[in-house]
């Protein structure tokens, strides 16, 4: 089998999102719209996906007292069968567990992380664990080399300096293009909250958020990023949100482009 085949991993969990519930519902809809015969498996960067170069470990059943052990767990398995986890939101709260399996596994790690929210509260509405914090527990554990943030367009003085003591590398969506930005060394992984785009191109999130990316400029970031891309997250899709299953859709080829750059590196 080849080492870092990317697998799927539904992660159906929402609980520590702030303002609406919903994303968990999200892993089977984005699946059912990858698959959807109104399009076909090939990628931009010219891989044709198909079950033997992506496998499908289906949708976590997750103890609701328990849920972020399970998860590091669940992608530590599949890291520890030489597998690329490609994980299946849920809500952002689900990238520090995700994180903390890659850590065992990678020391100099690069996390591109599109997002129109920093997601850097040292603590959200009295969680530390909020979808509004993940950032800060990876780097206060040191669980990556380097953190970039593209499409950011909410960030306040609170995370501003946590950005600064984090040193993490913030590109404003005002400051965009910053394709230059990712010419990257060693094992990247990238981790793309919906919310990034501008909603009317994706309007099934939990916090829709104006003036974001379009999905071609979101794609052009994507295929710019060099170097190995050794998993990934996708999440903050919210199917009670949506219209017309747009969302689904857009997800699903965010997904195939990420997925067709994993697979164009091997
Ligand atoms: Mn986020
Ligand atoms: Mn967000």
């Amino acid at each position: 089998m080849n080492p870092s085949k990317p697998t799927l991993l539904g992660i159906p969990f929402d609980a520590n999102s702030s303002y609406l519930r919903g994303a968990a519902d999200a892993p089977p809809l984005i699946r059912e719209a990858f698959h959807c015969d109104s399009s076909n498996s090939s990628t931009e960067s010219g891989i044709e996906l198909s079950t033997e170069s992506v496998l499908d470990a289906g949708d976590m059943a997750l103890p609701p007292d328990s849920a972020f052990p399970a998860i590091e767990s669940a992608v530590g398995e599949l890291l520890n069968k030489g597998q690329a986890p490609v994980c299946l939101g849920g809500d952002h709260s689900i990238t520090y567990p995700i994180l903390r399996a890659f850590a065992k596994r990678f020391t100099d790690l690069t996390i591109v992380h599109f997002d129109a929210h920093p997601d850097l509260y040292d603590e959200f509405q009295d969680s530390r664990y909020s979808h509004a914090c993940p950032f800060a527990r990876i780097m206060e554990e040191g669980l990556a080399k380097k953190l970039i943030q593209l499409g950011v367009r909410t960030i306040n003085a609170h995370q501003r300096k946590q950005a600064v003591g984090f040193g993490v590398e913030v590109v404003e969506m005002r400051d965009l293009p910053a394709i230059n930005k990712l010419k990257l060394a060693g094992p990247s992984y990238v981790s793309f909250d919906v919310d990034v785009l501008d909603p009317a191109f994706a309007p099934g999130v939990s916090h829709r958020e104006p003036g974001g990316m379009s999905v071609r400029e979101a794609i052009s970031h994507l295929h710019a990023i060099t170097g190995d891309i050794v998993g990934a997250d996708l999440v903050e899709y919210n199917p009670k949100q949506d219209v017309s299953q747009l969302t689904a859709m857009v997800s699903a080829k965010i997904l195939k482009e990420i997925l067709g750059k994993m697979i164009a590196r091997q």
